[in-house]
């Protein structure tokens, strides 16, 4: 069976809106393996969404290539290789925090195995919901929830879907930076398979497939945290101009952000954020 690995190949991307052609992406090459939790950094408007919704089959590029576990976006969408984690929740407001949290499941389920779902990581509802700290408001509306705990139904949502690969767009960026910490270690919490009783996803090294999470964010610390490797793009047109792997040790601690090594890595990816800058 194919692998949730990611590949881009020489992939660029322009716009044309009312008469304005915008370059978003040049050519760009990457290639993400199974289980690698990549991060990708850069300034504002440089492309990094575009080539999340590329990767997500959103849109189509202009040249080169992308595949999701060996497949063309759009068919690695069909059969659910990949969850999308937008900025804002998009939760839907009528349903509760456990039907939110399980919607997209039921209607996998429903496909079943039969459909060739075998990919698809086997996840315990309640587990997930513990592990978001939301177990006693599985009935609660979105609006009765804080803009945090919207983001844990979404991101609990994003896990619950069992899909291998994870694709993250600035998830925590509209949150205060208590509520965003809180999140990061959350997030790697249920992605090293740590959270709870450890049923929430596949704790590495289980045999259990790993999570491929593409996560892009315009925060160094938070690049560097999360990572096993930073890849830093230009202003637009966007290209990769740094690709850095992020050698902490997992599971990664708040205390490891004073830490000598962090500082080092955070120094080079302002620098890598500079030079593509032209600054
Ligand atoms: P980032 O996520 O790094 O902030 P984006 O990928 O959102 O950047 O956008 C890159 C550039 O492409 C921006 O200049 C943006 O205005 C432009 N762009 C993105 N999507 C569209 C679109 N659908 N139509 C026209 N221009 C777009």
């Amino acid at each position: 069976m194919a692998d949730g690995g990611i590949v881009v190949r020489g992939v660029a991307k322009s716009f044309r809106r009312r008469g304005e052609f915008t370059r978003a992406l040049a050519s760009v090459d990457l290639d993400v393996p199974e289980g690698q939790f990549l991060a990708v950094i850069g300034p504002s408007g440089c492309g990094k969404s575009t080539l999340l919704r590329l990767i997500a089959g959103l849109a189509t590029p202009d040249d080169g290539k992308v595949e999701v576990a060996g497949l063309d976006p759009l068919a690695a969408r069909e059969a659910k290789w990949f969850g999308l984690v937008p900025q804002a929740p998009a939760l839907l407001p009528w349903r509760t925090v456990r039907a939110n949290i399980g919607l997209l499941r039921e209607v996998n389920k429903r496909g079943g195995r039969a459909n060739g779902d075998g990919h698809l990581i086997p996840v315990d509802v309640d587990t997930l919901i513990a592990a978001v700290g939301l177990t006693g408001f599985e009935s609660a509306l979105p609006h009765e929830l804080s803009g945090g705990m919207q983001q844990r139904v979404a991101l609990a949502r994003a896990f619950a879907l069992g899909a291998p690969v994870l694709l993250m767009d600035e998830p925590f960026a509209a949150l205060d930076e208590m509520t965003r910490e809180e999140m990061r270690f959350l997030l790697l919490s249920i992605w090293e398979g740590r959270a709870a009783d450890g049923t929430a996803a596949a704790p590495r090294g289980s045999g259990r497939r790993p999570r491929t999470v593409v996560f892009v964010t315009h925060s160094l610390e938070e690049a560097v945290l999360l990572a096993d490797r930073v890849v830093v793009m230009s202003s637009r047109p966007g290209r990769i101009v740094d690709d850095i792997d992020i050698g902490l040790d997992r599971p990664r601690s708040a205390a490891q952000e004073d830490s000598d090594a962090f500082v080092e890595y955070t120094r080079r990816v302002r620098a890598a954020l500079r030079s593509g800058a032209g600054r």
